[in-house]
């Protein structure tokens, strides 16, 4: 039987077009031309480490967000998942600033990209590819309060894999448990740990205000969330309490306000999980606060940049 070879047209992409330009491999081609084995590890297994960045458009000019906390952590995770990346935490913001220019962005999500060579076994990979991609996002959730759903997925067990490593085949999790919010009619979804703890979103940490205080969910379980420390710093500034503690979804049934941190989402308030409705009206909180606060340490780069 004659088999009729599918010729894939190529689709309107939301991240990139025909002038895109990619970092790969060392380096700077048109996203249209870049191409990856479909023998690679990460495709198959999930093992592969990335990042979520933001750059800003300041008084300074462009500015990376945390850059080198960022590329830190990159590298930590590919360590965790025996992954060996040959560039420093400065190259790659080097070249990030590169890719920044050749594609005119300034306020831009960048997201590197460890991904893995040929290898069909549940092996370590000793061929190591590395892509940075750019392009322009608005805030991951939007600009309205969400309506979250209390997931009826458990984030994963610690023991079973590096929950302080950003590793890609982490994100099934992630996605399954957006997928079932947004299908029950909810904006995101909010996971407990494998103890019935509240851990964080899929894609963000997740702090709740009790009194003009905030509550987190303690490191172990959660993604140390970059925004998450900055959120720390930006309590500590404003003079609030901030404490990292264990706490079961009832205790926030108790709750005045609550909000979602991220690289992607920045800092957006919650306005209901289930059926229960935060009572504080946002612009009283502190909540709102550290939003604002947030929304100024990064547009005018009221950060050290360690390298330029
Ligand atoms: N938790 C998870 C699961 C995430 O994917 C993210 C986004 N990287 C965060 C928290 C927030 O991390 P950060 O503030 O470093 O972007």
């Amino acid at each position: 039987m004659e088999t009729k070879a599918i010729k894939f047209k190529s689709v309107q992409s939301m991240y990139f077009n025909k002038q895109t330009i990619v970092f790969l491999d060392g380096d700077f081609i048109k996203a249209t031309s870049a191409k990856a084995s479909v023998y690679n590890q990460t495709m198959h297994y999930g093992n592969g480490v990335f990042e979520g960045i933001r750059s800003y458009d300041t008084p300074d000019g462009t500015r990376i967000f945390k850059a080198k906390e960022h590329f830190d952590r990159l590298h930590h995770s590919a360590e965790k998942m025996h992954i060996k990346l040959e560039y420093s935490s400065e190259e790659l913001e080097r070249l990030t600033y590169k890719l920044l220019e050749k594609n005119n962005l300034t306020d831009a999500y960048i997201r590197p990209l460890v991904y893995l060579g040929e290898n069909m076994s549940l092996t370590k990979t000793d061929v190591v590819h590395l892509a940075i991609v750019a392009w322009k996002w608005g805030n991951y959730l939007g600009d309205e309060m969400l309506n979250l759903m209390l997931s009826s997925f458990e984030r994963p067990n610690p023991k079973s894999c590096f929950m302080d490593a950003k590793v890609v085949g982490h994100y099934t999790n992630s996605i399954l448990a957006t997928t079932e919010a947004k299908q029950k009619g909810y904006d995101e979804a909010l996971l407990t740990d494998m103890n019935g703890f509240v851990a964080e979103g899929p894609g963000a940490n997740f702090f709740f205000e009790k009194d003009g205080k905030f509550v987190t969910a303690p490191l172990g379980n959660i993604l140390p969330g970059i925004t998450r420390a900055t959120v720390f710093e930006i309590a500590k500034e404003l003079g609030f309490e901030v404490e990292e503690r264990f706490f079961k979804p009832e205790e926030l049934k108790t709750a005045d306000a609550a909000f979602f941190c991220g690289t992607a989402t920045e800092v957006t308030g919650i306005k209901k999980l289930d059926e229960y409705t935060f009572p504080m009206k946002w612009d009283d909180s502190n909540s709102q606060l550290i939003q604002r606060a947030y929304k100024r340490k990064v547009a005018c780069n009221e950060h050290e940049n360690l390298y330029i």
